[in-house]
């Protein structure tokens, strides 16, 4: 999907998906396409009911499990278990230090080339959409040891 997606567009990707054009989820996807970001459930939140407020806040959370479940929009789960929520635009995979939460983001050839390899070797079709991997960041790792 691109960014701030049309109503129109949304719609009939969600029809593609077999899911019910429903206004949380259009709203929420909308809001999503806004830009590539993570945001929190409570950013979202307040984001959608901005535009939208006849809609029922307490639909978001399940919205977006709902569209996680069909490949629309994935998470990232932070150290205290803060969740952000972005649209799967493309294949992304992020790298979070466990010490400071410094996020870093990178695309997908890495993971490309390693699921290709997967794949001979083994037979099975990995999927990688969206992976999120802990270790320490530069600067941490510095003052760690
Ligand atoms: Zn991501
Ligand atoms: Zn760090």
């Amino acid at each position: 999907m691109d960014v701030a997606t049309s109503v129109a567009a949304i719609r009939a990707v969600l029809r593609q998906r077999g899911l019910q054009a429903t206004s949380a989820r259009i709203a929420v996807l909308q809001i999503l396409s806004e830009g590539h970001r993570h945001r929190s459930v409570d950013e979202l939140r307040s984001d959608v009911l901005t535009r939208y407020p006849a809609i029922d806040p307490a639909t978001i959370y399940r919205t977006l499990e709902t569209l996680e479940l069909h490949g629309l929009v994935v998470r990232m789960e932070l150290g205290d278990k803060r969740t952000r929520w972005a649209l799967l635009t493309h294949d992304h995979h992020h790298l979070i230090c466990r010490n400071c939460e410094s996020v870093v983001e990178f695309d997908d050839e890495l993971f490309h080339r390693l699921a290709g390899e997967l794949t001979r070797r083994y037979g099975v079709q990995v999927e990688m959409h969206h992976l999120v991997l802990r270790g320490l960041c530069a600067t941490c790792a510095l003052t760690d040891s």
